[in-house]
């Protein structure tokens, strides 16, 4: 095995000159990430635990990541990375946050699991209905997955009706019901329908286009009587950043209303990152319930669904429809989350909004340079690229783009040590610990990154 390159990045210091600096071939390989993915590929299947991790869509070797400290992330072979992922969301102030560390070592220190009530669950749940108007109760889950599982089952029972309309290219994590053109990871992979969902259990699901209220319309109206609920990501992240058109989300909530259907406005992705309040805080739009995850777990996993008390009250040991879970309330995930969620104030999401400004301004400058088509779209501080010329507002329109410019687009990225979203279907995040240097370095990798996307064939 060759050696492993040592110590970070210094300010200014791109990979290839640290690869030179310590006789790593460049464009390098990555010997030690090489060899845990092996190992990992023996053991389980793909080599990964959850599917976008495994870079198939881009190619390549995935990158074992060993630690994080603020905007880089250092992996097995230890050479540093801009992070423009940030665990997908949760590490919106940054890796090892101290504060949020602390909070952690606190709450290991005095154990890690009761299952009983515990103090930092209230802490959690009131902070979450203290920043939400349109929460007055919410539950806490383990993962995004279990609180859009759990907010469909409660509309279900609320309304005694079955039908769940969903849109294609929105993500709700892999609830069986939810499991249809679902975005990101399954459209990274293509898969046509997912074997192991079975008729019934997607029988009563609605897939409808994005951003297309008739068809809302017309679904309702060819099931009437039947639609127990719409859900919806709040502004979609999980096939590239397509932000609902103005009064789109509006529209929704009103055409449930006029139905008797709950409004179900999934922020698991949005939920404290698109603004105090997330995107309920940019469109102000009510929904009847409403699920979270991602940055309210400070890294650990924490989600929670909530919304309105007469529809909560519903739920088990205060009503008849069931819900549970071992880890639920876990005092380290609170802990955790109660931590990152109070430092979260305006100047925090001024910060986030202000680098996500000036990196999508950076992108699209270095992709116009060299001629590159192509579309930069945000929603607040969440943005994406799209290798199109056409303003993208559907599934379809995603589809469209030319993706193997990012691939290209990606690698050149990846070698000099910028680590984007292994897909061309998914939403960079950025935090407050991007500071200048870290925006110089993404400034400094952009020029090559482009002229390879314009240079790349499909
Ligand atoms: C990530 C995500 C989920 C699923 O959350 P997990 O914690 O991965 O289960 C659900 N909905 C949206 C909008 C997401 O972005």
């Amino acid at each position: 095995m060759r050696e492993r390159a040592g110590g970070s990045v210094r300010a200014g210091r791109t990979l290839r000159g640290m690869a030179e600096a310590n006789n790593i071939p460049y464009p390098y390989e990555a010997p030690v990430s090489q060899g845990l993915f092996d190992r990992a590929s023996v053991v389980t299947p793909g080599g990964v635990n959850s599917p976008v991790r495994a870079f198939r869509a881009v190619g390549g070797t995935p990158r074992f990541m060993v630690s994080g400290t603020g905007p880089y992330l250092t992996d097995a072979d230890g050479r540093e990375y801009v992070d423009l992922v940030c665990s997908w969301g949760p590490m919106i102030l940054g890796h090892s946050h101290p504060e949020v560390v602390a909070a952690v070592q606190a709450a290991v220190a005095r154990g890690t699991s009761f299952g009983t009530p515990g103090e930092g669950e209230v802490e959690l749940a009131e902070e979450i209905v203290a920043r939400i108007g349109p929460v007055e109760q919410v539950r806490l889950v383990s993962s995004g997955t279990e609180a859009t599982m759990s907010a469909i089952r409660l509309a279900r029972g609320f309304t005694g009706r079955a039908k769940v309309i969903k849109f294609a290219g929105c993500y709700h994590g892999h609830v069986d019901a939810l499991l249809a053109a679902a975005g990101s990871g399954v459209a990274t992979f293509a898969l046509p329908d997912t074997p192991g969902v079975t008729g019934a259990q997607a029988g009563d699901t609605v897939v409808l286009p994005y951003n297309d209220i008739e068809a809302v319309r017309a679904a309702f109206a060819a099931h009437p009587g039947e639609i127990a609920c719409v859900i919806t990501e709040a502004s979609p992240g999980n096939m590239g950043v397509v932000p609902p058109r103005d009064g789109f989300n509006a529209a929704l909530k009103a055409v449930c209303q006029e139905n008797g259907a709950l409004y179900i406005s999934d922020e698991v992705m949005t939920g404290f990152r698109t603004s105090r309040a997330g995107w309920f805080g940019v469109d102000g739009v009510v929904p009847d319930l409403m699920t979270f995850g991602k940055v309210m777990g400070g890294g650990f996993p924490a989600a929670a669904f909530g919304g309105r008390a007469d529809v909560m009250a519903h739920l088990a040991p205060a009503g008849p429809v069931y819900q549970a879970g071992t880890l639920s309330g876990n005092p380290v995930a609170t802990a955790a989350g109660v931590a990152q969620l109070r430092l979260l104030d305006d100047a925090a999401y001024a910060k986030v909004d202000a680098v996500s400004e000036q990196l999508r301004s950076l992108v699209g400058a270095a992709l116009t340079k060299e001629g590159v088509a192509h579309r930069v779209q945000n929603a607040s501080n969440m943005f994406s690229v799209f290798f199109t010329d056409a303003e993208v507002r559907d599934y379809e329109g995603a589809k469209a783009q030319e993706s193997f410019r990012f691939t290209a687009f990606f690698h050149s990225m990846l070698e000099q040590g910028v680590y984007l979203p292994p897909s061309a279907f998914e939403s960079w995040f950025v935090s407050t610990a991007h500071d200048e240097r870290a925006v110089e370095r993404v400034a400094a990798a952009l020029p090559a990154a482009a002229r390879a996307a314009a240079e790349a064939t499909a």
